[in-house]
């Protein structure tokens, strides 16, 4: 070491200057990174230990910073439209604006703006809800925790069908829950069966947690596989069902189907809806939850402790989303999602290790991948769903989703909220690399 560093100060004093700076700094760097790993151990709650990530949003995170180094990566892990915010929202929120529209609202939602949600659920699903059985928050995601928070004490049971959408099993652990998942075969299109719930019920069960158009699976359930699961409910008084309805809009095979509709149950339903998919609206941070009087009323007095209401002038551009006329404003987002889900689903069948279910509704395909285990190509050695996913975002520069952030690394979730030449670029680079694999 001395000799090397005696060589290079006869050759040139500066560049040992500069290498001594480099190693000081890798030192600190080195230094800061153990520090910062200790901290975030020990100093930081339990709580937030126990979680991780969402892994959606991590995938997200690490296809930007590829792109940002310049990689042409096409990202499919994100579930969000690329379409824009219907322009008559955006001019609404202008307005909203304008007209000083900026102060704090009721921690629910403006009164009219929960008017107009009652409205909807009442011409769109023939569901009556008074504006005091509505939270509006900032985002699904957000009333689905307020439920969580305000139903499930430590220990509770928790029904979760699988595949699951990432963030119910986290938020659940945040409130202490124990989840119970029950696992959704592909051969019944990703759907649990009325024997499967009763099955998993025990005295303990609170809640049964599961979306509809799901997420990741596509899946829709059919009035009477609602119904069927219903009635199970209905057999166990304690039982409150928390139906995530966001992808409502998002349906190939006709109209949605709630919940909340069997009336020997809906004083036991959450029903979480917002705007994020259905009007392109993910950033603007807008969710619904409708339920009876006194979950509302927890959850409102949850999220007056957390974060009041949701933006003012979001809650403006929800209150048109509210209004818009399905045909006009919503269906060529749907139809569009269509045409992709078929192209896809095209591509799909030139790629021998994929296995999936027709998708009836939402933005993704779920493909099971153990084809593809055992199998190596160069130094990668795929054993599961993660391997694989890392293997395509590496070698083809296309970023998806490990179905083990939903229950199962068997699979890998791909979202098709992209254009047709970027879903078109993307399985034709996905087939060369797992072609690759032997
Ligand atoms: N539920 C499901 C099933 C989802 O896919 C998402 C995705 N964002 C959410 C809830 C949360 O939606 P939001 O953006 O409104 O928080
Ligand atoms: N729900 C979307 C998804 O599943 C957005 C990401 C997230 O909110 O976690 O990809």
């Amino acid at each position: 070491m001395k000799a090397a560093s005696k060589t290079k100060v006869l050759k040139n004093p500066k560049t040992v200057i500069k290498i001594n700076e480099k190693t000081a700094l890798a030192r600190k760097h080195c230094l800061d990174l153990c520090v910062y790993k200790i901290r975030y151990m020990a100093h930081l709650s339990k709580r937030v230990n126990a979680i991780s990530e969402s892994q959606t949003i991590a995938m997200a995170r690490k296809s930007r910073e590829l792109k940002a180094q310049g990689v042409d990566v096409i990202s499919l892990s994100l579930g969000e439209p690329d379409f824009p915010t219907p322009t008559i929202i955006k001019e609404t929120a202008k307005k909203a604006i304008e007209d000083n529209f900026s102060y704090y609202t009721h921690v629910s939602g403006y009164l009219e703006l929960r008017q107009a949600i009652c409205e909807k659920f009442k011409r769109d699903n023939g569901l009556t809800y008074m504006p005091d059985e509505i939270v509006v928050s900032t985002g699904a995601k957000q009333s689905i925790a307020n439920a969580v928070l305000c139903l499930i004490d430590e220990g509770d049971e928790v029904i979760v069908p699988a595949p699951f959408w990432v963030s119910y099993l986290e938020i659940l652990k945040l409130a202490g829950g124990v989840p119970v998942t029950i696992e959704a075969s592909i051969e019944h299109d990703f759907k649990i069966t009325a024997a499967q719930l009763e099955a998993a019920i025990t005295p303990k069960t609170r809640l049964i947690m599961m979306s509809t158009p799901c997420n990741p699976t596509g899946s829709v359930y059919a009035k009477h596989e609602l119904k069927a699961l219903a009635e199970v409910v209905a057999k166990y008084p304690e039982l409150y069902i928390l139906s995530d309805e966001i992808y409502e809009h998002i349906n190939f095979v006709g109209g949605h189907e709630s919940f909340a509709q069997f009336d020997f149950i809906k004083d036991r339903v959450i029903t979480i809806n917002g705007v994020s998919k259905g009007f392109a609206m993910t950033g603007w941070r807008g969710g619904i939850l409708a339920a009876p009087k006194w979950i509302a009323q927890a959850c409102d007095k949850m999220q007056g402790q957390f974060t009041s209401a949701t933006s003012s002038i979001t809650q403006k551009a929800m209150h048109k989303a509210m209004e818009l006329d399905f045909d006009t404003y919503i269906k060529p987002m749907r139809n569009a999602f269509l045409k992709r889900r078929d192209l896809v689903l095209e591509l799909m069948k030139k790629i021998t290790g994929f296995k999936t279910n027709v998708p009836d509704g939402a933005f993704y395909v779920y493909p099971e991948v153990s084809y593809y285990f055992g199998k190596t190509y160069g130094s990668y050695t795929i054993n599961n769903a993660t391997d694989l996913s890392l293997y395509l975002l590496e070698e083809a520069h296309v970023a998806l989703v490990p179905g083990a952030a939903f229950g199962n690394d068997n699979y890998i979730r791909f979202s098709y909220a992209t254009s047709e030449e970027n879903l078109t670029k993307a399985l034709s680079r996905m087939k060369t690399a797992l072609d690759q694999l032997v």
